[in-house]
């Protein structure tokens, strides 16, 4: 009995080793052939001549759904599928933006935010509301009430330790305190405009919010600090539809564990003023590169591996909101196991996960095995943190633990987010290879861990998100889920 006991307990050993070897000879094989792909960056470049941008509802969202749908065909996955969703899809018309002084007239440049009113003429004295925080709106307080709130989009000299909110909680903010219209302004300098969504819903909201470059609200603020009365006029056009717009889906099929899904994804959609480049150009083709190389590898995960390209994000999360009702009402949010959100990363670092007890330590170990494969690449970093406005939110206000690749691209890239420089130029083609190496590396270990943790509970949840200091911002967007 003993005897018969030692030798089972030899040969699961031996079959660890087996197994880890084997994992090791699978991961630097996917790396050789990861490390000389540039075909997402093509695919990308591509796409951003020939499409442009990937505005959902536009003729060119359409385009870039039926693009992303025929690679991932051509890829040869097993299972390629769409999940339309219905949204009202706002486009940008004209805008005017007037600055009076009681004896002229100054035009300055902007663009409208998103889901602002489809046609108004607003005109208001402006008032300086600071970083638009909640602080901000009570030291102005009854003044706010019919005016023109200039409010930053960052944080300007605010005090240590305060948290941004995003801009449709700042707009939810100045609506609260009966603003008649925002002028929000870029901290990016060179007049650079940005744009995004101004909704925390997706619906319009009821006044106009247009972005000012940094050198515009420098000027007026100044004017105003010296005592000058300004006011504003806000005229906008502008267009929403109501459209069928469609996330795309692809799968690899579990070896072991099929019914076990490890779901990665990231947006297609862009916003207009340029083609997207980096947001998310960036994540979405390199997950179209990731699903072609994994396909064509002799070997296939244990768990299922679900590619997702969203649509709508940029609008408020539209499509991951509708793939997560979805789930939800057919049952298959059980077996997404995890959500890898891929939204702006380039060169990942680590990775970052928010995950209840056991996934913190499941991706160092994780990250440490990968790090042996290029140690100068990839630093194995990896922490804990849990944050919003991207597709992964969702997911885990459902409980389902989010990772999501630790990147810096730099100063030059995030100074053109959601702006008219956010082109082709930005990306790197490695930094989108790197994307594919080591997410790719990460799906495999994953799809080969022995048991996976599990969801958050409903209280650990709650628990999590109130520690991240994410239920004031949640409350403001009607998400808080208690
Ligand atoms: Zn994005």
């Amino acid at each position: 009995m003993l005897m018969l006991r030692w030798a089972a307990a030899l040969c699961i050993c031996q079959q660890q080793v087996v197994d880890v070897e084997a994992q090791s000879v699978r991961a630097k094989a996917f790396d050789a052939a990861a490390s000389v792909s540039e075909q997402g960056y093509e695919w990308l470049a591509w796409s951003t001549a020939h499409i442009g941008h990937r505005l959902t509802g536009s003729e060119q969202g359409r385009k870039a759904e039926a693009m992303a749908d025929s690679l991932f065909r051509a890829s040869g996955l097993d299972t390629v599928y769409t999940h339309p969703f219905e949204a009202d899809a706002w486009a940008r018309g004209s805008v005017k933006l007037t600055v009076g002084d009681g004896k002229g007239f100054l035009h300055l440049t902007c663009v409208a935010l998103a889901n602002t009113p489809l046609a108004c003429s607003v005109e208001a004295p402006i008032v300086d509301a600071g970083n638009g925080l909640a602080e901000d709106l009570l030291r102005i307080g009854p003044a706010a009430k019919g005016a023109t709130l200039l409010v930053n989009l960052g944080l300007v000299a605010a005090a240590e330790g305060t948290k941004n909110l995003h801009r449709s909680e700042k707009t939810a903010l100045a609506l609260k305190a009966g603003a008649a219209s925002i002028l929000f302004v870029n901290q990016v300098s060179g007049g650079v405009l940005l744009t995004g969504t101004a909704s925390i819903d997706g619906a319009l909201i009821p006044i106009p919010a247009a972005c000012l470059a940094t050198e515009d609200g420098t000027m007026l603020r100044e004017r105003l600090s010296k005592g000058e009365n300004l006011t504003a006029r806000l005229e906008m056009r502008n267009t929403s539809e109501r459209v069928t717009a469609r996330n795309i889906v692809a799968e690899l099929r579990g070896t072991k564990h099929p019914g076990e899904v490890i779901l990665v994804g990231g947006h297609l959609d862009s916003w207009d003023l340029a083609t997207g480049a980096t947001d998310n150009g960036l994540g979405s083709f390199s997950i179209l590169d990731l699903a072609r190389l994994m396909q064509s590898m002799p070997f296939k995960p244990e768990r299922t591996i679900r590619f997702v390209l969203f649509m709508g994000e940029e609008q408020g999360l539209l499509g991951s909101r509708a793939l997560v009702d979805h789930y939800a009402r057919n049952s298959e949010l059980d077996r997404v196991r995890c959500m890898i959100n891929l939204d702006m990363s380039g060169n990942p670092q680590g990775f970052g996960v928010g995950g209840p007890v056991g996934w913190k330590a499941l991706i160092a170990d994780a990250c440490d095995r990968i790090a042996r494969i290029d140690t100068a690449a990839f630093k194995g970093r990896s922490s804990e943190q849990i944050w919003l406005h991207s597709d992964h939110q969702p997911f885990l206000l459902k409980g389902v633990p989010v990772i999501y690749p630790l990147s810096d691209l730099g100063k030059h890239v995030y100074g053109c987010y959601h702006s008219s420089c956010d082109d082709i130029h930005l990306v790197e083609p490695r930094a989108m290879t790197n994307n594919v190496r080591f997410v790719g590396a990460l799906l495999y270990e994953l799809a080969a861990a022995t048991t996976l943790p599990g969801h958050f509970t409903e209280a650990g949840l709650r628990e999590r998100l109130m520690e991240a200091d994410l239920e004031g911002p949640l409350r403001i967007g009607g998400d808080w889920p208690w």
